[in-house]
Parts: structure tokens; C-alpha cells; sequence
């Protein structure tokens, strides 16, 4: 095995902004009230309360669109109302895709459509808009550039769809756990 002689620090102090290198974007930022987000190719970049009137909540999500919208089992996510999400650039490089099969059901016979909005250049999906949650956007923690938040004001306080929680992943500590829809409760 090759010796390293990385001096990294194996242990971030959190409690401070932590920006690291994360794609190609360098402007993100953070106050005490808002937070940036931006895709990681650069070209979209959102701005959000982290807390107060306008941030509505973080949560894990497992169910199935989460899947496969992240290829990676499950998503953890925050959600925002449209009136406090400003777009600082790249709205027109976001592109839309939007269907009605989810497993988001507000009441039968009502539109389900959730719509992805990603950046045309790098793929990255920046929210989701679903007709079950007017007025709100759905964006994504992982892409908030002050990773110091992820731990902290965005730290997931819901987990849903643990039914579909593969084996392997425990539930997330400190979040209360719902079966299925945790956010129509
Ligand atoms: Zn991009
Ligand atoms: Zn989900």
C-alpha cells in the first residue's frame, strides 16, 4: 500500500462555513439568514432562507422517485417557499420534466405532477415542484455550497418512506420517522 503524506484533517470544524471544493463554482456563500445552492457545473446558483417564514423544512426522503432521481437510494432534501427562493443565475439553463406518476397523493382524481427542474449543462437537480405542494419548492442539501449546514440548520428533523429504506441504511438520528408521506401528515 503507497504511504500518503496528506496533511487533510480527517475532522471539519462544522460549527463554522465549510466550503470545500465541490464542482466548479466558487461564489457560494452563507449568512446568518440565507445560503446559497448551486449546480456543479456552476451555471445555477439559488439563494434560500436557512430558517424563519420563508424555510419550511429538511427531511430524508426514501421513496421510490428519490431512487431514481438520485441513482442513489434516497434523497435529503429542504423545502422552501417560492416567495423567499431567489435565482441568482441560470434560470434560463434550467430544464424541466415533469410527470404524474409518483407516489405523492394529495386526494384521487387531483393533479400528482411533480416536476424536476435540473441545469441543462450538468444535470444536476436543483428542485422539485409538485402540484400536492403549491406555493413551495423542493431543493436538494447536497447541493448547498456551505456544507457547515448540512449538519446544522438543514440538518433532516423528518425521515418518510422508510418503508422502502434498503436494509443497510439506518434510520437518520434525530428525525422522526414516518412509513410512507411524512409531509401530508
Ligand atoms: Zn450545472
Ligand atoms: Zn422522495
Amino acid at each position: 500500500m503507497a504511504s500518503t503524506t496528506t496533511t487533510t484533517p480527517t475532522t471539519i470544524d462544522k460549527t463554522k462555513p465549510y466550503f470545500p471544493l465541490a464542482g466548479l463554482a466558487t461564489d457560494g456563500w452563507s449568512t446568518e439568514d440565507e445560503a446559497t445552492a448551486t449546480c456543479f457545473c456552476g451555471a445555477v446558483q439559488l439563494s434560500f432562507p436557512t430558517h424563519g417564514p420563508g424555510f419550511v423544512g429538511s427531511f430524508v426522503c426514501n421513496c421510490s422517485d428519490c431512487h431514481k432521481l438520485t441513482a442513489s437510494i434516497h434523497a435529503t432534501n429542504f423545502t422552501v417557499y417560492d416567495t423567499h427562493l431567489k435565482h441568482l443565475r441560470g434560470q434560463e439553463n434550467l430544464k424541466t420534466f415533469g410527470q404524474s406518476r409518483t407516489v405523492f397523493f394529495k386526494t384521487p382524481g387531483q393533479d400528482n405532477t411533480m416536476t424536476n427542474y435540473f441545469c441543462n449543462t450538468c444535470g444536476s437537480l436543483m428542485y422539485r415542484v409538485g402540484a400536492a405542494f403549491p406555493g413551495m419548492s423542493i431543493l436538494r442539501v447536497g447541493s448547498v455550497d456551505d456544507f457547515s449546514l448540512h449538519e446544522t440548520k438543514l440538518r433532516p428533523t423528518m425521515e418518510q418512506f422508510t418503508k422502502d429504506r434498503p436494509s443497510w441504511k439506518l434510520p437518520t438520528e434525530g428525525a422522526t420517522q414516518f412509513v410512507e408521506d411524512g409531509l401530508h401528515v
